[in-house]
């Protein structure tokens, strides 16, 4: 039977590396793939993953019907004998359900990856319905790490280095070099409900403030 499966994470806990490593898989066995990506950071329409590899991809644009692209796709003679959508998180939750019938109607095994839950550690409207929807959920636990050294569960948004809880869902880092920059960091629960990050963390542990004693 064909499935819907949600491979699911925080970030960089090797989600891309995955979906590389099955499309490897699959394209080694002969058989043919529809990658879908959007916003990856290596540039549209690239499936790319931290540790360097890269693949390409078909950039989803907003308003997309995916179920309608595989069906254009292979009544033009293509072939896709499973799909690939990665960031799946910034899907909508209608294009979730474009692939939800992708595995109804045609048949065909579709792997989503994505991030769960946003800087808030509120779940993404694509991820919550993927949630919903597929047939099986992996959570992957890989070994993304917190700065104390637990297993990092949630993703943290800094501006300027520090820990934001409000903002725009989806803003994508390293953009501008300014003193506000936005940048992402992966947390353990606790420290993402303190607002510790790793610089933070630093800045206490060198603070007068917090020393037992004050000097005479
Ligand atoms: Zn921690």
């Amino acid at each position: 039977m064909p499935e819907l499966v949600f491979f699911s994470g925080t970030m960089d806990c090797g989600k891309s590396t995955l979906a590389l490593q099955i499309e490897h898989n699959r394209s080694a066995r002969g058989l043919a793939g529809m990658i879908f990506t959007r916003d990856d950071r290596a540039g549209e329409g690239k499936l790319s993953s931290r540790l360097g590899l890269v693949t390409d991809a078909v950039e989803v644009e907003d308003g997309a019907d995916l179920y309608a692209h595989l069906v254009d796709h292979l009544s033009q003679g293509g072939r896709a004998d499973y799909v690939i959508a990665d960031e799946a998180q910034f899907l909508a939750p209608e294009q979730i359900d474009q692939l939800a019938r992708v595995v109804d109607d045609l048949e065909i095994d579709v792997f989503a990856f994505g991030i769960t839950t946003d800087f808030r550690s509120k779940l993404f409207p694509g991820s919550q319905r993927l949630v919903e929807l597929a047939d099986r959920v992996e959570v992957l636990q890989v070994e993304a790490l917190c700065w104390c050294g637990a297993r990092a569960t949630h993703n943290a948004r800094t501006v300027g280095g520090v820990m934001v809880v409000e903002g725009a869902q989806v803003v994508v880092g390293d953009v501008t070099r300014s003193a506000d920059e936005i940048g992402y960091e992966v947390l353990c629960r606790r420290h993402h409900r303190r607002r510790m990050t790793a610089a933070s963390a630093r800045a206490a542990a060198l603070s007068p403030d917090v020393l037992p004693v004050s000097p005479s």
